[in-house]
């Protein structure tokens, strides 16, 4: 469902309590910086046993391509976990610049 359909569909009378975790995310607002927020140590990464960001990150920022770990900021809703999952000390985790970053609408 589209953002614009999932608003519309609130204001209508819809309930927002009752709107899929997947609809409200996809209303967020996202000022993306060229830079990363996240750094992410990819020689650690290579020696990691469970690539355990891989699981844990909500929207999936963590991938594998191959053994690769590949890692993509756009999207972070700068919840933390992957910083808290982490055991292996790959990830050097930070909030993104003033004015970059989520801006949530629930
Ligand atoms: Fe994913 Fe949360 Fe880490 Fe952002 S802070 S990359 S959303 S786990």
């Amino acid at each position: 469902m589209s953002a614009t359909k999932v608003l519309v569909a609130m204001f209508e009378g819809g309930d927002s309590l009752h709107m899929k975790i997947d609809d409200k995310l996809a209303l967020n607002l996202f000022h993306v910086d060229s830079d990363a927020h996240i750094k992410v140590s990819k020689d650690i990464c290579r020696k990691c046993p469970h690539k355990i960001c891989t699981y844990v990150c909500p929207v999936e920022n963590y991938t594998l391509e191959g053994d690769e770990l590949v890692f993509a900021w756009e999207g972070c809703l700068e919840c933390g976990t992957c910083n808290i999952a982490c055991d292996q000390g790959a990830i050097t985790w930070g909030y993104p610049r003033g004015g970059y970053g989520v801006c949530y609408r629930f």
